[in-house]
This record gives structure tokens, sequence and C-alpha cells, in this order.
């Protein structure tokens, strides 16, 4: 992820990022933007997901002694954080 203010990479699991509200201040430059998904992006990932979901994760976490609906839950957050982008303020 990167600030679309100064190009400097703003890492996804930082502070800045998963504060709630939305409008976010560069740790950086300072200067505020906006995160948002970008649903295209989110479409296009749905299918490998949802496949890496049910064939891979799934078995994996069932025999982790979990419930499979955490691999869904696992995806699901993984699909929004690779489909987020970041935009300037207008
Ligand atoms: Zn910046």
């Amino acid at each position: 992820m990167k600030c679309p203010h100064c190009d400097k990479k703003i890492s996804l699991f930082s502070k800045t990022l998963n504060k709630f509200g939305k409008v976010k201040v560069c740790p950086h430059c300072s200067e505020p933007f906006k995160s948002f998904i970008n649903f295209k992006v989110a479409a296009i990932l749905f299918i490998p997901a949802l496949v890496l979901s049910l064939f891979i994760l799934k078995p994996f976490i069932i025999s982790l002694g979990l419930t499979g609906g955490v691999s869904t839950g696992i995806m699901g957050g993984l699909l929004v954080l690779l489909s987020m982008r970041l935009k300037k303020l207008d």
C-alpha cells in the first residue's frame, strides 16, 4: 500500500490503516487520504480466493481442529485487504 501523496509504503498492519474512520493520515508526510475497496479487484480476486479457501485453507483449518467457517472469514478479510486502495481527498 503506497501513500497517494509521497508514494512511501504504508504497512497494511500499521496503526494508520487499521484506525477506524474514513480519513487517514500518512505517517510519512502527514497528508490525509481515504481508503476504499476496489470492487473490480475484489471481483477478480473472489474466485481464486474462494478456491483457495475451499481446497487449501479449509482442510488445513479443520486439521487444526477449528471449524471450516474460520477459513471463509480469513479469506474474506484477506480479500478486503488485497482490494483496498488509497486515494487523495478531493
Ligand atoms: Zn505520504
